[in-house]
């Protein structure tokens, strides 16, 4: 049986993490409702806009159920917009802005800067397995930068000393977006650990 792995479904790049998530041996389901998410293993929050996943979230009522099940170790893989909800600290975002606080970051939305807005790089990436050391080409859109990292954080990849892949327990984020492109290893990584967590 794939493991069940939800992508929040409310706003944002959800198509292409299932595709991903498909493609890396999982079976992706699309969550809209408290209902949708209790029947998967894991959950992906996609990129989008984090202010509006928030409110979306609390409207929608699927703030306490993805938070409740966080708080029970749900591996959840966060993706730009997800990082943000993730973390622990959100600076720069709008005052009513919630984050689930799972991940001890502190975050600064929109924060590459205008020049370098939206960018490819190819970062050199660690605990991804048995390619580990070599690069993983990563598209940054309107990107957050991790600002601090706590002491439970393993930073697995940075750019410019800026933290861009990280982890923490079962709770993985990158400020880039790993479902563009054609490198599968962060999904990978996501669903053969989340495999492992609901066994
Ligand atoms: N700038 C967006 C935010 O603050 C994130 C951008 C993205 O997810 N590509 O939510």
């Amino acid at each position: 049986m794939p493991v069940k792995i939800g992508v929040l479904a409310l706003q944002g790049a959800v198509d292409r993490h299932a595709r991903a998530l498909a493609a890396a041996g999982a079976e992706p389901l699309a969550v809209r409702t408290a209902a949708a998410l209790a029947d998967v293993d894991a959950l992906v929050l996609p990129g989008g806009e984090s202010t509006t996943m928030s409110m979306l979230l609390e409207s929608s009522g699927l703030f306490e159920a993805v938070a409740e099940r966080l708080a029970t170790g749900m591996p959840a893989l966060g993706t730009c917009a997800g990082m943000i909800l993730l973390g622990r600290e959100i600076i720069g975002g709008r005052a009513d802005q919630r984050s689930f606080g799972v991940l001890d970051i502190s975050v600064r939305r929109n924060a590459f800067g205008r020049q370098r807005d939206s960018f490819e790089t190819d970062l050199a990436v660690i605990g991804l397995g048995p390619d580990d050391g070599s690069t993983l080409r990563a598209v940054f859109i309107r990107a957050p930068v991790v600002e601090r990292v706590g002491p439970d954080v393993e930073v697995l990849a940075s750019v410019d000393g800026d933290p861009v892949l990280v982890r923490q327990g079962a709770v993985l984020a990158a400020a880039f977006h790993p479902e563009l492109g054609d490198d599968l290893r962060i999904h990978q990584t996501f669903v053969r650990s989340s495999a492992e967590r609901s066994a």
